[in-house]
């Protein structure tokens, strides 16, 4: 995985604010693509400058001829905006256990797989077990990935909430305590549902049942 410099030098009086956000957009639209990775934009304003540094999967990722429709709108855009020319830099190669990418010609099949922690592409290469650019596949409709960009934020969300597992917990204790409530209410009608509702959310603990 390699980290990228994307300047842009302010040489007009447009409104910072609004080149910022333009600029944003931008770093949106290459997520879109599939050329950068990561889940929070670096983007910051120095010196009459903008600077970003992105993650990508390959050295070359930023290439145009990897850019979509809106990749290009917008690049063309915030030149305008900025009255100079967007400038691209390797600044370098991450330094953890980041597999390098898939480099097979042609991949017998892929696999959609991601996690809570990863920044990695959510494609997988059936052939060679690495990581696969988006931008590797053919462009969906409207010239991005967002079914599987979606999907992945969907997994990473469900994941999360698995590893923070008080609250799968509490749902799960939830579920257990509704069914022998439903065993006692059966025999002990004067035990209300809102009182077992109160002793899940209030003392998460099945002995706590002796309290209602
Ligand atoms: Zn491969």
């Amino acid at each position: 995985m390699y980290i990228q410099e994307i300047t842009i030098d302010i040489k007009s009086n447009a409104d910072k604010d609004e080149l910022i956000d333009e600029f944003g957009l931008l770093m949106s639209f290459y997520r879109g693509s599939g050329q950068t990775l990561g889940r929070i934009e670096s983007h910051y304003i120095e010196n009459n400058k903008i600077v970003c540094l992105p993650f990508t999967l390959e050295k070359n990722s930023l290439e145009k001829k990897f850019n979509n429709f809106y990749v290009n709108r917008q690049s063309e855009k915030i030149e305008k905006l900025c009255n100079s020319k967007l400038t691209f830099k390797t600044v370098g190669k991450s330094y953890d256990s980041y597999k390098t990418p898939c480099k097979c010609k042609k991949s017998d099949f892929y696999i959609l797989i991601t996690n809570y922690i990863t920044i990695q592409s959510p494609l997988i290469c059936g052939t060679c077990n690495k990581s696969v650019p988006l931008y590797r596949l053919p462009q969906f409709y409207d010239y991005g990935y967002m079914p599987i960009l979606s999907w992945e934020t969907n997994y990473i969300s469900c994941d999360r909430l698995q590893m923070n597992c008080e609250v799968g917990e509490r749902w799960a204790l939830m579920g257990v305590i509704s069914k022998v409530a439903t065993y006692f209410c059966a025999k002990w009608p004067h035990v209300s549902l809102q009182s077992i509702h109160f002793v899940s959310a209030e003392t998460v603990h099945l002995a706590d049942l002796k309290m209602f």
